[in-house]
């Protein structure tokens, strides 16, 4: 086939050169033939032959002749546009050669004559695709030309209108052409041919004008004096009326989605309404320089941000990772570093492994007793069910009816809930829009209080209590701690605890509020959320992610821009401001349709002027069955899961009092995208403008005068990790259970940072039982360095419940190691609200490489502890940092390879000296196979260079821990595995749509940290140092299990199966 093209392309030079006629016409024809059928491939030689270039000296020299033979420039105008649209540097090779004149005289003379027209704005069309091929044919008046082609508006001709309007559009690419057609009023007349064309073509046949026409405006929005034209030109309200009609309207998509692209570019960029940039707290910190007052915040001059937008709609979920990132030098990734402090001060942490030097009398007395609180008189109210499998708190007595789908899944042991057990989870039913999740539960025979007795107008019961909701929904922390009265509040509450009766496992609410009056944050807040004091119980079914309509965020563009042109509409009202001195602002927006709405402003970080995703309000006053709309408006990053089915989380107190307290996914017409406002960034020196998103929700809540909480995900506050780590430490049995408390540090804030031990108690005084005991390998786990992950804690949550479990696995895992777990590395982070930063303002996770004991003190003793273990030979065989992942589902790790970052980063490097142990993909791999949530897919075990100081990479390098993680769980849910949401027949009878996912509900999370557990088992049975000692456990476990089985087949079924698909398991990763 080449033989026949180069043949007829060479003929055709030949006869271009020679102008006979006959010839020429004959070789176009054969040209045209050849090109229009088969691939792109010939199309593609031709031009490497020098195609293009023979074409377009041919037009040139045909246009130029006395009286120009349209029989050839015809067909010539046809191949040009063909060959055209394949040559990237066509405009260039037109413009070199002189073509572009000759077309555009070609065109002025033939304005009247259609044909002829039509096929020079093909090649102009063609020619335009190059910018300066554009820009040049605006220089020689092809615009002029091209507007008097299209207006005024006439239905005749509407293919020459058509090609017209779309050669302008592509004109209009060049900023210099923007320019003139800004300058010459072309904006005003877009705008009424735009109108002529929306009126006239009622049948919508001509939707490619219209587009085309809207296309010209879209590029000279690019500009900002071609926005101000706009504006001018009362752009925001033709576009928007004229949208009103057609938004639904599937023919005229392509319309539609320019018109929207064309309001968010001109929609006025305005600050923030904030005074300030920076958080409504600053903390001083020890020793710096104290944060510079506010830089107050002016109207900025917004310059072209040709910020080219695409609708998120269409919007890819993944962002690829930069690879330019990842650390190459050798050096860096395999070198190990000194001590970062002098090494006689690890010697302050021999106090905290007791476990290495003491006998079993002192390790029976534990030092960690001494922290438990003085307010001892709250532990009467306290009661621990006996300990079995923590999951089995669930089952006493008087709450097996909490929803019998979780009954199915807690009783049994944690083992057949690994994968290649049956899916436990229970997908709700989906509900339409504007039926809140509650309701949802009830309508699926679940309004049952906990006491398992009906609430059977729980309503009325609740009215004769006549609580002020309000007050009970947050009651006033006592600011003195010697002080033996309670406030009145505090009083309340015991009241509604006792006609309220309620037993949320590993919670206390008199031991929370105990703890809580010794909690110091900066704002020093005397209110404690009732969600968090009263308790949270998982809901009886997971939920699914929500299915996101189609269009919501054009509808929400479409109601901002309404907020511009209708301003009358907004009650521009402030109903919350966190610090008037401030001028912290949240916006009361109440439209004539009746929609409740309100603009909230999250705050910073403290000390910092960034991290606004964090959210946690409360709602009170609330009536039923009214849409909420909450917009919020200062948002940083780019993209968020909302837009991806989740959803964020509700807590009602009325709920809660009617037995059903419950922090429950919900929120409809969801939606994450850019807004208007900018703002200058101090860090660049005002140079870049940061932008804005608006996540926007619609919340229906369930009671008329109820308070409702709000937030971000599942909260999970400090105080509450205290509460629970003193209810769990009281709930082991101190002779089988070793569990100690210590306090790592003091925070910046002045709050304790603890640390954990949990371990079994030796088997008996004696020196070989005291030896084993001592001998066990560590373990390390911390979790909520970043503070707005409170998926971390939940995670941690399941983790620590499941260790200090009567499970058999839980025993052998004790009896096996010792574990150290620091649950909060950010503890004043969490306190403050913050998203990311410590009170200094700083990401903690940044801090590994050199952090100070005076500013970031908890790194700093972590690390020492580490440091410690290290010094005395006794590094964890596991490290793992647990976070949560904003942008990606699933739970997964990150883990740290030399040589597969060198791969990935195509380093010249040789790897095949270097020597890696591989084991750092076992724990994933098994992890893969056991935890539902868990995929290996997303797991990545790269060194990036902006990494080097977080604690996976710095325990990995510095302390020589191969197996060291970080590991993420998404805050949306699951769309792989067991929790994708398979079709499943729900109680009524619907089946959710395949594939869906669910969204996390707290226990998939602490599921995820008892699997997690396990794993670190199954780790160390594959790993060749696994002691003799815990094979024979193991199989002591298997021969129990088979003799149980034997047994006892029909009653301990469940449970026996799960033994055994552990063994299969173990035994198959074995071989
Ligand atoms: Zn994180």
């Amino acid at each position: 086939m080449a033989t026949i093209e180069g043949t007829s392309l060479q003929l055709f030079l030949t006869a271009a050169k020679s102008s006979d006629k006959e010839s020429i016409l004959t070789i176009l024809q054969v040209l045209g033939d050849l090109l229009s059928v088969g691939t792109d491939r010939r199309i593609r030689y031709m031009i490497s032959k020098g195609g293009s270039e023979a074409l377009l000296q041919t037009l040139v020299d045909t246009a130029r002749s006395a009286s120009p033979d349209y029989d050839v420039l015809l067909p010539l105008f046809r191949l040009l546009a063909k060959v055209g649209l394949r040559d990237k540097k066509f405009g260039q090779k037109a413009l070199e050669l002189e073509a572009l004149d000759v077309t555009l005289i070609l065109a002025r003379k033939n304005l009247s004559h259609s044909q002829n027209l039509l096929h020079c704005l093909w090649a102009l069309r063609v020619f335009a695709s190059s910018v300066t091929t554009g820009a040049m044919l605006g220089i020689n008046g092809a615009m002029e030309l091209l507007f008097k082609v299209i207006t005024p508006y006439t239905q005749k001709r509407t293919r020459i209108i058509r090609a017209a309007a779309e050669v302008l559009a592509a004109l209009l690419k060049s900023k210099s052409n923007s320019r003139r057609a800004v300058n010459r009023g072309y904006v005003a007349s877009l705008l009424r041919l735009h109108l002529d064309w929306h009126h006239r073509d009622a049948a919508d046949a001509y939707v490619r004008i219209r587009r085309a026409l809207l296309l010209c405006l879209r590029h000279i929005a690019n500009l900002r004096s071609g926005r101000e034209a706009f504006l001018a030109a009362r752009g925001m309200e033709i576009l928007f009326s004229s949208a009103q009609n057609c938004l639904d309207d599937r023919r005229l998509e392509p319309v539609i989605s320019v018109m929207i692209q064309i309001l968010r570019q001109c929609y006025p960029r305005s600050p923030l309404p904030l005074v300030t940039s920076s958080s409504a707290y600053a903390f001083p910190v020890p020793g710096s320089v104290p944060p510079e007052p506010p830089c107050a915040l002016t109207e900025e001059d917004f310059e072209d941000d040709a910020d080219e937008e695409v609708d998120q709609d269409s919007d890819s979920e993944d962002t690829k990772e930069q690879d330019d990132d990842l650390e190459t030098d050798v050096n860096k990734l395999s070198s190990k570093p000194g001590l970062d402090r002098p090494e006689e001060e690890l010697r302050q942490y021999e106090a905290m492994c007791l476990e290495l030097s003491c006998s079993l009398e002192e390790l029976e007395s534990k030092p960690g007793d001494n922290l438990n609180f003085e307010e001892t008189q709250d532990a009467e109210h306290y009661h621990i069910p006996p300990v079995t499998s923590p999951k089995q708190h669930y089952l006493t007595k008087d709450q097996s009816s909490w929803g019998q789908e979780r009954e199915d899944m807690v009783q049994t042991s944690l083992l057949s809930m690994v994968k290649m057990g049956r899916s436990t989870m229970h997908p709700a039913s989906k509900r339409g829009p504007g039926m809140n999740a509650y309701q949802n539960m009830q309508s699926n025979g679940l309004g049952i209080d906990s006491s398992g007795r009906e609430a059977p107008d729980s309503q009325a019961s609740l009215k004769q209590d006549a609580w002020d909701i309000d007050v009970i929904s947050c009651p006033v922390m006592s600011a003195s701690l010697s002080s033996s009265a309670r406030p009145t509040e505090t009083a309340e509450v015991d009241k509604l605890l006792q006609t309220h009766p309620k037993h949320i496992p590993f919670h206390d609410p008199h031991l929370y509020m105990a703890k809580a009056r010794r909690t110091r944050s900066v704002a020093d807040f005397k209110r404690m959320a009732f969600p968090d004091l009263w308790g949270h119980r998982p809901p009886p079914c997971a939920q699914s992610m929500l299915e996101r309509k189609c269009g919501v965020q054009r509808i929400k563009i479409f109601e901002d821009v309404r907020r511009l042109i209708e301003p009358s509409d907004v009650i521009n009202k402030v109903v919350f401001s966190l610090d008037e001195s401030v001028l912290w602002k949240l916006m009361c927006v109440t439209s004539q349709c009746l929609v409740w709405e309100y603009d909230l402003l999250v705050n910073t970080d403290v000390n910092s002027s960034q991290h606004q995703q964090w959210f946690y309000f409360r709602v009170s006053g609330t009536r039923a069955a009214v849409p909420y709309r909450f917009n919020i408006i200062n948002c940083e990053k780019p993209n968020s899961q909302f837009n991806y089915g989740m959803q964020p989380t509700v807590y009602s107190v009325k709920e809660a009092l009617l037995g059903r307290p419950t922090w429950i996914r919900m929120g409809y017409e969801i939606c994450y995208y850019k807004n208007h406002y900018r703002q200058r960034t101090a860090a660049t020196g005002g140079a870049s403008e940061k932008c804005f998103y608006t996540l926007t929700f619609v919340v229906t809540f369930p009671h008329n005068e109820d308070a409702c909480y709000l937030a971000y995900h599942y909260p999970y506050t400090y105080t509450a990790l205290l509460t629970h780590l003193d209810t769990l430490e009281r709930s082991v049995n101190p002779k089988q259970v070793y569990f100690r408390q210590d306090v790592l540090c003091q925070t910046l804030g002045g709050n304790s940072c603890p640390l954990v031990t949990i371990t079994a108690m030796p088997e008996s005084n004696s020196a070989d039982h005291l030896e084993q005991f001592r001998q066990r390998p560590y373990q390390v786990i911390t979790a909520r360095v970043h503070p707005g992950e409170s998926n971390a804690s939940w995670v941690m949550k399941g983790a620590l419940e499941f260790l200090v479990s009567s499970d058999p696995v839980a025993r052998l895992l004790r009896e096996n190691f010792i574990f150290k777990i620091i649950p909060m590395l950010n503890p004043d982070g969490v306190i403050n609200g913050n998203h990311r930063c410590s009170l200094k303002g700083e990401d903690l996770n940044r801090q590994w490489l050199s952090p100070s004991a005076r500013l970031q003190p908890t790194i700093y003793h972590a690390k020492g502890l580490l440091y410690y273990l290290s010094s005395v030979g006794r590094s964890p065989r596991v490290f793992c940092d647990f976070h949560g992942h904003s942008q990606k589902k699933n739970v997964f790790l990150y883990g740290c390879s030399i040589k597969e970052t060198l791969w990935q980063a195509e380093s010249s490097v040789g790897t095949s000296n270097l020597l890696e142990d591989i084991g750092y993909r076992t724990l994933p791999k098994i992890l893969d196979k056991l935890a539902p949530a868990f995929t290996m897919s997303s797991c990545s075990f790269l060194v990036e260079k902006s990494r080097a100081s977080t604690a996976r990479v710095v325990v990995w390098r510095e302390m020589g821990v191969s197996k060291s993680y970080t590991m993420e769980s998404s805050y949306c849910g699951c769309n792989q595995g067991p929790y994708q949401g398979l079709p499943e027949m729900t109680k009524n009878g619907r089946s959710l749509p395949s594939g869906m996912g669910l969204q996390f509900g707290t226990s998939e999370l602490e599921e995820m940290g008892a699997m997690f557990c396990l794993s670190l088992l199954i780790l160390e049975l594959k790993s060749v140092s696994c002691s003799r000692q815990l094979l024979t456990q193991a199989t002591t476990l298997l021969n129990a299990v088979e003799e149980a089985l034997d047994h006892h087949l029909q009653r301990f079924l469940p449970k026996t199966l799960s033994f055994f698909l552990f063994f299969r398991f173990f035994f198959q990763i074995n071989k």
